[in-house]
């Protein structure tokens, strides 16, 4: 069993999460796509409007809200799990006076947001391992939630959607910015593409593998 399911509790960021197996554990490339995604949003108003859409224990949505300023700033926090939404909303408390600027929301991606709402940021670490990839991890495999993981024949069944989908809920000038398997930088720089998003970027992890695609939507669809 991994130590941080023994543990039950990980850090990321400036954060100590509760976690168990219910969750994925947090991993520190994760901790490149939050920074990314804090960046992006501190540039925007206040007031600024962010999604973290399959929040797991609330890794990358609660550190935006720890991290950004207090006033003006509103992070919704969704998962179609009910079970890593309870992880996630154990990790609240532990954001002190910034979680009340948390929304926590069930359903699958864009389901789980108010209807009609355009968001300047949305951040994801979606499932982007492909069936019998021969890339994962014993540990991972045994241990983590599949449903956290695995994305169709190539892994990108997840990240097809939230690309697809992002624009009608992002305002003119939003970004995505979306945490990608090591082998996906092409295929997703194209998904992005033909989505009608500019000022696209894949960038690289500390290992030097692409693990986040950034991009901005200047259409208002
Ligand atoms: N990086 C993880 C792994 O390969 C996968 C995380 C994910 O699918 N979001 O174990």
């Amino acid at each position: 069993e991994a130590l941080q399911y023994v543990l039950g509790r990980w850090g990321f960021r400036r954060l100590d999460l509760a976690v168990d197996r219910r969750v994925l554990i947090p991993r520190p490339e994760t901790e490149l796509v939050a920074e990314a995604a804090i960046e992006l949003a501190a540039a925007t108003g206040p007031p600024r409007l962010l999604a973290d859409l399959g929040t797991g224990s609330g890794a990358i949505g609660l550190s935006l809200a720890a991290e950004l300023p207090l006033d003006g700033t509103t992070v919704w926090i969704t998962d179609a799990s009910e079970d890593a939404l309870a992880v996630a909303t154990s990790n609240l408390p532990g954001i002190g006076r910034a979680a009340r600027n948390v929304r926590v929301a069930h359903g699958s991606w864009f389901e789980a947001l108010p209807p009609g709402e355009r968001f300047d940021v949305i951040v994801s670490n979606p499932p982007y391992v492909a069936e019998d990839s021969p890339d994962l991890d014993e540990l991972v495999a045994n241990w983590e939630p599949r449903e956290a993981l695995l994305a169709g024949a190539e892994g990108l069944d997840a990240i097809r959607e939230l690309v697809a989908g992002a624009p009608e809920h992002l305002v003119e000038g939003g970004w995505l910015v979306l945490e990608i398997g090591a082998h996906h930088g092409s295929a997703v720089r194209k998904l992005f593409e033909q989505a009608g998003f500019e000022h696209i970027e894949i960038r690289s992890d500390l290992a030097g593998r692409d693990r986040i695609a950034v991009g901005q939507s200047l259409t208002s669809s």
